[in-house]
């Protein structure tokens, strides 16, 4: 659950300042994800964890009206996952994360969620629950046939093992950076090409195809084949950019697995994510296919 107070100035270390009325607006990024795919037309399961808070009712319903089946959502004693997040009046925000029931999310949990999503024919996955459970659900996933896409974020370094299991990895240029440990974007050069260099090297890591968003700019596609595809951003008016990575993957993956080439995919996903920037909030601002398809025309 974000919980967003607008504030005048971030405040200080020991400073105690006065801020709006709170707003409580349904998001993470699985959830988010999920919302994105479940808007873009195809059927989508949820599978994670909520407290036992008044959030993990409220959450859950979000969920639910969005047409998520929430039926692999465990609730765990205590708290829900939580954003604490301060926007200034410059648009800039501070965001405190506090995983909550997200923490307890460990891997025996899977063992209730394969039979749930037996069938499916993809995994998405975020770095929002504790990495070995991510891991450990990548490789059974693969195992199984369901194509990976994964959105490591928050980012952090993955073993190298990890990457073989990846049908598609969908991340920022800031998670690339902490992935590659640094290197490449570190290095002189035009912008572009690094950019198309960092994909280019995750997928000599071992996945099968990277999609790196570059908010404004747009996106790079590679893949192992050597196909390279560079999408721009729709311009738009940008009144918040909340939930425009999230939109731009669930609604990419549910294009994908759809059956839509790699080129429509982008487009939709681009189009869609414009769309959420001209919205505020997470959730509530992402398009359905037919809004997206309108803009499309
Ligand atoms: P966020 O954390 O803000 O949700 P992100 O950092 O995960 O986003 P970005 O790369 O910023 O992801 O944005 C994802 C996609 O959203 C971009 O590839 C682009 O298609 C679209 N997008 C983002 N910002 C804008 C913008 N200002 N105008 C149009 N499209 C945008």
């Amino acid at each position: 659950m974000d919980i967003v107070v607008s504030v005048k100035q971030h405040p200080l270390p020991g400073e105690t300042i006065h801020g709006s009325e709170p707003m409580y607006s349904p998001g993470g990024k699985g959830a988010n994800q999920a919302v994105a795919a479940a808007k873009s037309g195809i059927k989508v399961k949820m599978a994670g964890a909520v407290g036992t808070d008044g959030h993990g009712r409220d959450l859950m319903a979000s969920l639910d009206g969005y047409g998520v089946d929430t039926g692999s959502v465990a609730g765990k004693e205590g708290s829900s996952g939580l954003a604490f997040i301060t926007v200034d009046e410059a648009g800039e925000n501070c965001i405190i994360l506090s995983p909550g029931a997200n923490g307890k999310m460990y891997p025996e949990e899977l063992e209730q969620v394969w039979p749930a999503i037996e069938g499916c024919s993809a995994v998405l996955l975020q770095n929002e629950i504790p990495l070995k459970t991510t891991l450990a659900a990548m490789k059974e996933a693969a195992k199984r046939g369901q194509r990976v896409y994964f959105n490591p974020a928050p980012a952090v370094e993955l073993p190298e093992n990890a990457y073989a299991a990846i049908h598609c990895l969908i991340l920022n240029e800031t998670e690339a950076d902490t992935l590659l440990g640094g290197r490449l974007t570190a290095e002189e050069g035009d912008e572009t090409a690094a950019e198309i260099r960092s994909a280019r090297t995750l997928v000599e890591a071992g996945v099968q195809s990277v999609v790196l968003t570059l908010g404004a700019k747009g996106a790079i596609y590679a893949d192992k084949s050597g196909e390279m595809i560079r999408v721009k951003a729709f311009a738009v008016e940008a009144v918040d950019t909340t939930a425009a990575g999230d939109t731009f993957i669930g609604a990419f993956a549910a294009m994908r697995e759809s059956g839509e080439t790699v080129e429509n995919s982008l487009r939709f996903a681009s189009a869609a994510a414009a769309l959420t920037v001209t919205k505020s909030g997470a959730q509530q601002s992402i398009p359905v296919k037919e809004e997206v398809e309108l803009f499309l025309e």
